[in-house]
């Protein structure tokens, strides 16, 4: 029977250093990590805690800095009013996790160092341009989200690494996000496909994060840089209210929401064959660029 060595500590630093032994293991909401010690019928000799150690659950804006804490829950993170009004599309995105259950214990740390290609919170932190901050004993460094992945369930951390926070700037005014995702079912279901993207009208940007289409999530970058060459030519100073410059934004969407299907290498499995996949990026892009570009923001700062 699995009987591991438990240690429950009170700060990061206690942390850290029940980390530096290398049989140590992190564990916060276990939604992930229960799984695989029940499929592997064990695992780690010693399981670290996180859920004791306040500072890693906070969440708090300083500025126009949002700082979120790795043990922070997806329920909190939904909650929080800063999340909600400002960003969202990780509100909206941790609000997709699991079912309520799941949400209330899996944090935001887990869902990024389990680096599964199909995590919500990682792709709505990938599109904001989120740093993860990492910690052990020897130091600390800032690792951009989309920077963290080497592959499905390969993470860029050393064993004694603690993700200890994610940072990101909060978007202007005006600026606003959505996150998309279909899977097989409604609730409890991992993504198909997804698509995390914000658009910043004053800067003529957009940012896209997809999830479940390659070994870890991507941005699609060629297609970001299309709208951001061509969104104020498109646009002009009247904005998206006359038809003929509708249909010339509607255009110039189909076009960048065709990039991101490019920039997806999906694989076919037991959810859907990477034909579908393919197809879902467009249309998830469409549809989200259309409700940012087309309708009136649907967040201001
Ligand atoms: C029924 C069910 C449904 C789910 N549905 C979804 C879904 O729809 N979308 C989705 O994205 N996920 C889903 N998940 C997966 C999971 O809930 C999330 O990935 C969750 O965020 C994991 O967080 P956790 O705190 O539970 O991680 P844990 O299980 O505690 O840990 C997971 C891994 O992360 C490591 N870890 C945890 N915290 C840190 C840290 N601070 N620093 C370094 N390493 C750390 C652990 O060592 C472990 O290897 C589901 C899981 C279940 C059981």
């Amino acid at each position: 029977m699995y009987e591991p060595k438990w240690v429950f500590p009170r700060t990061i630093d206690d942390s850290l250093e029940a980390l530096a032994d290398e049989s140590a293991h992190a564990i916060a909401g276990a939604t992930d990590l229960a799984v695989r010690i029940r499929a592997d019928h064990g695992g780690p000799a010693t399981l670290v805690d996180l859920t004791g150690v306040p500072e890693l659950a906070r969440v708090a804006v300083d500025g126009d800095t949002l700082t979120i804490g790795a043990a922070a829950t997806h329920a909190a993170v939904t909650r929080h009013d800063a999340v909600r009004q400002r960003v969202a599309v990780l509100a909206e995105a941790c609000g997709t996790v699991g079912a309520p259950q799941v949400r209330a214990r899996g944090t935001i740390g887990g869902n990024l160092a389990n680096a599964s290609p199909a995590a919500d919170a990682t792709g709505a932190l990938a599109a904001l341009d989120a740093v993860a901050h990492a910690r052990s004993t020897r130091g600390e460094r800032e690792i951009p989200v989309t920077g963290l992945f080497a592959g499905p369930g390969q993470l860029r951390l050393e064993p004694d690494e603690l993700l200890t926070h994610v940072t990101l700037e909060l978007p202007p005014p005006g600026a606003s996000s959505v996150y998309k995702k279909l899977g097989q079912r409604k609730a409890l279901a991992i993504a198909i496909a997804s698509v995390a993207v914000t658009f910043d009208p004053t800067a003529c940007a957009v940012r896209i994060a997809l999830g479940s289409v390659a070994p870890t999530v991507v941005r699609a970058e060629q297609a970001e840089s299309t709208f951001a060459g061509r969104w104020s030519g498109v646009v002009g100073e009247g904005g998206v209210a006359g038809q003929g410059c509708r249909d010339e934004v509607m255009g110039l969407i189909e076009e960048v929401a065709a990039q991101a299907a490019g920039a997806s290498s999906p694989i076919d499995d037991v959810r859907a064959s990477a034909e579908y996949r393919t197809i879902l990026v467009r249309e998830l892009t469409r549809t989200a660029l259309e409700e940012l570009c087309l309708a009136e923001p649907r967040v201001s700062g």
